[in-house]
């Protein structure tokens, strides 16, 4: 066999197997066959001097990997913030293997570096945005959010007189950075490589996880300081949003700069039945979300937004004689994301919303929403479970009553049990101090019959937990 004949014979054979996955029940079934050290003894092992076929390496790969995934994309998934994968977005995935495109440049893939500037308008106008916002596409929110708050620095410290692109930090005006106390944990890990660390000053929440904006207003006037304010929008286990009107208002009253984490949160403004929760989103100055969680595309692809292209891209500023050589000066990827080279992810996203439309768009995180809300008020009927947050998205968060009062020892069992019975899949947290079952709804597939099993597992595994523990009691109290 020649070599492209050896390579269309193995992409056969993945197909093939990709087939089969799909079709059969072990992409429905939430169950993670491996533990660990099952994996370990399979996987860990000396790089072998030889190397093998590559058809004898990926059924190697396939046979012990499988046993070891978690199939985060099976409808009856509700664990962290996932979400499954559109088959035109796998398909579109693998186009861009095929393809090979680095997305850096113009230079580097003319089809990617066009798709992402469409796909910039398509995104500016689902979420809402002013027409001049800037677009980067990057790995995740987790740089996304890197990438706002780094044009935020740049921004509110050349207002204050002061290039830190050029010339650091050391000895430039000290800037204040409002966070929530509910932030998720990738904005505190940016503010710190961004060097911002010792300027954060924490803002109390409500009871959904909302920033107050009493504790907000009480934290603008007790600082002084080039400002930057962390809003979110989709807190990460009850979904709720801060009062983005007035925090965006009262932050540029002051000359600051507002950065809103929106995750998942950012797509709400696409549903019409949860817009308004969203409301006054559009007034931020940086964005940062992503869209393999609730659009349902693969890993990974994420998102920032800016109001400011000039302070995004002084940002990320790159310059090299051979860029500039090579783009002539036009719009290259490079300079809205921290990355350079990099996956073209522009094309999954075009292929995706191409697929949906608005008009899909609106109907998958109207779905999942609505389905949250049935999710959450079944729950509520049941004896001994309670809804703790208002569902106002896609985020349900649940307390089971312990009959032994040990509320974390009964929450794990639950969690053990419902993640080794194969339907369903949910992890726990911790919320104000209470151990707490956090649901979420973001896959494309999930429809009311799985939600009702869902429902049904995890009202089994609490009745067996509760009951787990009665006969369990009963012969240690004969002993009393
Ligand atoms: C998931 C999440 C992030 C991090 O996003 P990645 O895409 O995982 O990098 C940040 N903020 C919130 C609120 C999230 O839910």
């Amino acid at each position: 066999m020649t070599a492209p004949d050896r390579a269309a014979s193995l992409l056969t054979t993945v197909a093939r197997y990709s087939e089969r996955y799909v079709r059969d029940g072990r992409a429905d079934s939430t169950r993670v066959e491996a533990d660990r050290d099952r994996l370990r003894a399979d996987f860990v092992r000396p790089l072998p001097r030889r190397g093998e076929e590559p058809h004898d390496v990926v059924s190697e790969l396939v046979s012990r990997g499988e046993p070891g995934l978690l199939h985060s994309g099976a409808p009856t998934f509700l664990g962290f913030v996932m979400g499954g994968a559109y088959p035109v977005a796998v398909a579109t995935e693998w186009l861009t293997s095929v393809w090979d495109q680095c997305g850096a440049l113009y230079a580097t893939s003319p089809v990617a570096s066009v798709v992402e500037e469409t796909v910039a308008r398509w995104l500016i106008d689902l979420f809402g945005l002013p027409s001049g916002v800037s677009v980067g596409v990057t790995t995740g929110c987790a740089t996304a959010n890197l990438t706002g708050l780094a044009a935020a620095r740049h921004a509110v410290l050349a207002d204050a007189g002061w290039n830190v692109d050029d010339d650091g930090l050391i000895g430039a005006p000290v800037p204040r950075i409002l966070v929530s106390k509910g932030c998720h944990v990738t904005v505190s890990r940016a503010i710190r490589l961004l060097g911002l660390a010792g300027q954060v000053y924490p803002v109390d929440v409500d009871e959904q996880g909302r920033m107050s904006l009493l504790a907000f207003i009480d934290r603008l006037e007790s600082t002084t300081g080039p400002l930057i304010v962390c809003a979110q929008v989709g807190n990460v286990d009850s979904g709720s949003v801060d009062p983005l009107t007035d925090i965006c208002r009262l932050t540029h009253e002051r000359g600051g700069w507002v950065h809103v984490d929106a995750a998942f949160g950012m797509w709400a403004a696409a549903g019409p039945s949860v817009r308004r929760h969203v409301a006054g989103l559009a007034a931020a100055d940086s964005w940062a979300t992503d869209a393999h969680k609730w659009l349902n595309v693969p890993y990974d692809c994420g998102i920032a937004l800016c109001a400011h292209p000039d302070a995004h891209r002084a940002a990320l500023r790159t310059s090299a004689e051979y860029l500039t050589v090579a783009t002539g000066g036009d719009r290259d990827p490079v300079d809205y994301s921290p990355d350079m080279s990099r996956r073209a992810r522009s094309l999954v996203l075009w292929a995706t919303l191409r697929h949906l439309g608005r008009d899909g768009v609106a109907d998958l995180i109207d779905r999942c929403c609505r389905l949250a809300r049935e999710l959450a008020s079944s729950l509520d009927d049941e004896p001994g479970i309670t809804v703790v947050n208002d569902v106002v998205l896609n985020q349900v968060l649940v307390r089971f009553d312990a009959p032994d009062g040990d509320a974390a020892g009964h929450l794990s069992r639950i969690v053990d049990t419902v993640q080794r019975c194969g339907t369903g899949w949910a992890s726990p947290t911790t919320w104000f101090g209470h151990p707490t079952l956090r649901l979420s709804v973001c896959n494309w597939q999930t429809d009311s019959a799985d939600i009702d099993r869902c429902i049904a597992a995890l009202v089994d595994a609490h009745r067996e937990a509760t009951s787990l523990h009665c006969s369990a009691a009963a012969p240690l109290e004969e002993f009393v």
